[in-house]
């Protein structure tokens, strides 16, 4: 299950390249279903706080109308930074997954594509 949900999260990020920013993908699994997801829109929506745990938890929170998120994992596709690590433990995520070769596979290949 938990490679099922992560490779979601990979879809999101995959989301992201596509969109030039920096793929970071994020999904939040409720009940045994994915209740939000979310993708790194830092560039497109000029706003720094959009990075895709952000995005995922906005949507988590909505679809459960309660920004307690007790019963709810997280799946990253790379680790939390700071501001994620803070908003996740404010939201009361139940437990978050991060961290994928594949996902820092297509960081790496995104920082190429920046050179
Ligand atoms: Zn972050």
């Amino acid at each position: 299950m938990r490679d099922k949900w992560m490779q979601a999260a990979l879809a999101e990020a995959e989301k992201a390249y596509k969109k030039d920013e920096i793929p970071v993908g994020c999904v939040a699994v409720f009940d045994g279903k994915i209740i939000g997801r979310g993708h790194n829109l830092r560039e497109s929506l000029d706003d720094p706080t959009s990075h895709a745990e952000i995005m995922c938890l906005r949507r988590a929170a909505k679809k459960l109308g309660d920004w307690r998120l007790y019963n709810v994992s997280l799946y990253v596709t790379i680790k939390p930074c700071k501001m994620c690590r803070e908003a996740i433990k404010e939201a009361r995520v139940k437990r978050v997954y991060s961290g994928l070769p594949e996902g820092e596979k297509l960081l790496k290949k995104f920082f190429r594509k920046l050179r």
